[in-house]
């Protein structure tokens, strides 16, 4: 499970930083990856890491601003031509406006593509946007200049692995019975019936991961990072004292980052959607002064989860 970072400013691209994009590489775990936002310039990003185009199946859409979006036509428009015979449906999801946005501008440009996308738009907070065996991920609305949302990524808990000792005193021997125990509650065996989970250790929790985009700093984003392992977050300012600017342009700061994660049992943070104000020297300063558990994050860097 990793996370890169195609763009990682805020508003218009500077020569260090992009503006958004994140994918979140879960080929290990369920044979797809996410992408989320599509800033200007994210298919050129990838083109610098081992990301296939092909393997993007789900677009996530914060919201409508400019920097988060316009490198999706691009973006689609390219994967045509990068699907080798395969041909892979795309799924986006984002506010009311994203489909518009998108079938108008592929029809301008009379581009027409080789697979289909599935549109979602969503327009509240706690919907499920997509749910199957593995995952579901819900919407939870922001506060900013226009319509923006967060995403939680909720991974389903696993059964915990077979006890082969436990098995081996029943007379069972490694075989196709195994998958039935790991998935039913029950199993016959024998003529006898057992119950699946005396065979099995514990479950394996499922991870947790939040991604919050532009926004002003609420109290209820607390509720919603609850018990999360990773948090994704828009930390625009990295000053304490920059508050007052960073609630003027509807973003968090530094202070708003502390406020939110106090007390908070977070593994692992990374802050993103940074001004372009900071030098590289400032930022570098700036890390050094974080706890540990947070990552002020540069374009390109990947994490493992
Ligand atoms: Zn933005
Ligand atoms: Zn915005």
């Amino acid at each position: 499970m990793k996370i890169q970072f195609l763009g990682t400013g805020a508003g218009v691209p500077s020569k260090h930083r992009n503006t958004q994009s994140i994918v979140l590489n879960f080929m290990d775990e369920i044979k797809e990856c996410f992408m989320i936002d599509c800033g200007e310039g994210t298919q050129h990003k990838m083109m610098y890491t081992n990301l296939k185009p092909a393997k993007i199946t789900k677009i996530f859409i914060s919201h409508l601003h400019g920097d988060h979006i316009l490198g999706l036509i691009g973006f689609l428009s390219s994967r045509n031509f990068l699907l080798n015979k395969e041909k892979k449906d795309i799924y986006i999801f984002g506010p009311k406006g994203i489909k518009e946005y998108v079938t108008f501008n592929l029809k301008i440009s009379s581009t027409v593509l080789n697979y289909n996308i599935h549109y979602k738009e969503f327009s509240k907070s706690n919907e499920i946007l997509y749910d199957d065996k593995n995952i579901n991920i819900e919407s939870f609305k922001l506060i900013h200049g226009i319509e923006s949302y967060a995403f939680k990524l909720n991974f389903k808990d696993k059964k915990g692995t077979l006890n082969v000792e436990k098995l081996k005193e029943i007379g069972i021997k490694p075989g196709k019975i195994c998958r039935e125990i790991k998935e039913k509650d029950f199993f016959e065996f024998n003529g006898k019936k057992y119950i699946s989970s005396k065979f099995l250790g514990e479950d394996k929790k499922g991870k947790k991961i939040v991604i919050i985009s532009d926004t002003l700093y609420f109290s209820k984003l607390k509720d919603f990072i609850k018990d999360v392992d990773v948090l994704v977050s828009e930390c625009t300012y990295l000053y304490p004292d920059e508050k007052i600017l960073a609630k003027n342009h509807m973003h968090m700061n530094i202070e708003d980052i502390n406020n939110l994660t106090q007390g908070e049992k977070i593994d692992k943070i990374y802050l993103t959607h940074i001004s372009s104000r900071y030098d590289k020297k400032e930022i570098e300063d700036i890390k050094k002064s974080l706890k540990n558990n947070i990552n002020l994050v540069n374009d390109m860097e990947e994490y493992e989860l």
